[in-house]
């Protein structure tokens, strides 16, 4: 099955690349929900973060960070979101591994989250979220 992300790295689909090294790609991503809206993925393809291999998510966090800190030093933002999407039900709609950066200044009150507040005690969570080794 073809994915767009595969294509991309492979230079059949273009992109607005941003930065690139051996293992990952960073290149605009097309929605521009937010200025400067990137993505940055691993070269090789594995669908999601928990299907990722601890490498591949190293090398991203790396690349993401280094696109971070230069959004925030050299191109007049105060922040970015870091966000990444595992799963259908959690909105990811491309399967290739992805992490999305949103360059913030203060006050442009671009994300918006609207999460419904949950009621259940953070004690009865807790209990049933526990990592058990
Ligand atoms: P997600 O919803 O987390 O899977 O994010 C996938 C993102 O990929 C979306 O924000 C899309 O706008 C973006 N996208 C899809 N196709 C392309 C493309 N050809 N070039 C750049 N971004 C893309
Ligand atoms: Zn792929």
């Amino acid at each position: 099955m073809s994915c767009i992300f595969c294509e991309i790295v492979k230079g059949k689909i273009p992109c607005y690349k941003i930065y690139e090294d051996e293992h990952t790609l960073a290149f605009l991503d097309i929605g521009q929900e937010g200025f400067g809206h990137t993505l940055v993925i691993p070269k090789s393809h594995s669908e999601s973060f928990i299907n990722s291999n601890l490498e591949e998510l190293t090398y991203c966090i790396k690349t993401a960070e280094k696109i971070s800190k230069h959004y925030i030093q050299n191109c007049g933002f105060s922040g970015v979101n870091i966000l990444i999407n595992n799963g259908e039900s959690a909105g990811q709609s491309v399967m290739h591994f992805h992490i999305h950066i949103i360059p913030r200044k203060n006050g442009d009150n671009i994300l918006n989250w609207k999460i419904p507040k949950d009621e259940t005690s953070l004690e009865e969570v807790r209990k049933m979220l526990e990592v058990k080794e």
